[in-house]
Order: C-alpha cells, then structure tokens, then sequence
C-alpha cells in the first residue's frame, strides 16, 4: 500500500533493532494471495542474527507492523506490512501465536524465491528440505517478478 518500498525500507530499519541484519534478498513483486482485488504486494526475505527469544521478536514485529500502520480488516485483504518468521535457527516451535518453520513457506514462491537468494541450502529441521528443494518441487504458479533493490 502507498509507498510500498518505504514501508519495506521501514520495516529492515526497524528489525535492526531486534539485532543484526546480516543479508537482505532482492525485492520481488507478487499478484496479491487470497483476495486478489488488491495492489500487487512487494516481499523480501532477510537474516536477521539475533538473541532475542522467538516470543519477544513475535511482539517486536507485531509492534513494528502496528507502527507501519498494519490494519487487518479483512483477512489477506489490505495491509501494509505482513511480518513472518520463517526459520529461527533450527528450532521447531508450536505455540498458540508462534508456529516455527512458518508452515505456509513450503507452497508460496514469493516467500521461496527471496529465501533462495540469501539462503537457498537452508535446511527445513522438520522436513530435512533445503529451501532449493522446496522452491523446486513447489507447486504454486503465482507469478513472483523481481522488482529490485531496497
Ligand atoms: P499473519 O497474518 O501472517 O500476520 O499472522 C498472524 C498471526 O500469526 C500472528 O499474530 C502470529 O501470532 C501468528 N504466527 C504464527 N506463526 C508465525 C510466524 N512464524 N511468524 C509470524 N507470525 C506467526
């Protein structure tokens, strides 16, 4: 929404907060999932090296899409800014509010294709995949087109 690489450019300032960013993938363009009557969203992945728990990065990003101006309306409709922790380390957690490896990652190529540049030999602790072997054997056909940098 309104100026999306801000937003983005935002948002990798205000995780440097919560530690190191150490690698940040290109951003690419991606026909908006589930409700499609929406602007195109733009989406990265990054590498953040961090002490802090998975508990309280999880409130650290709720509170920096808050201050993005995150509203959820509709469920997939309308946000400016979606969060997610795809791997932490290679740890497995399910909680109520935290479930680690993201379980929606194995089946969407504009979360896969960034990952694969920064990290493409990552190895997935529950299935044993490398995010390589997971962007190959995925099966969505979203278009995902690069879009740049930040
Ligand atoms: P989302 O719609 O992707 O912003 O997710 C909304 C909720 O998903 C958050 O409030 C979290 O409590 C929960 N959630 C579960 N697993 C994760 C994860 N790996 N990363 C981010 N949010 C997660």
């Amino acid at each position: 929404m309104g100026a999306r690489e801000d937003l983005l450019r935002e948002a990798v300032a205000m995780l440097r907060h919560a530690g190191t960013v150490y690698s940040v993938s290109p951003v690419y363009e991606t026909q908006a999932w589930g409700l499609t009557d929406q602007p195109d969203f733009l989406n990265l992945a990054l590498e953040l090296h961090t002490l802090t728990p998975p508990a309280l990065l999880l409130h650290m990003i709720h509170d920096i899409e808050k201050s993005l101006g995150r509203e959820r309306v509709v469920h997939w409709g309308m946000r400016s800014i979606d969060i997610d922790i795809l791997f932490y380390g290679s740890e497995i957690i399910n909680t109520d509010t935290l479930t680690v490896p993201h379980p929606h990652m194995p089946r969407r190529r504009f979360v896969l294709i960034p990952l694969a540049d920064i990290a493409p030999d990552y190895i997935h602790p529950v299935t044993g995949l490398s995010v390589q072997d997971m962007l190959n054997s995925c099966e969505d056909t979203q278009a995902v087109a690069l879009w740049g940098r930040l």
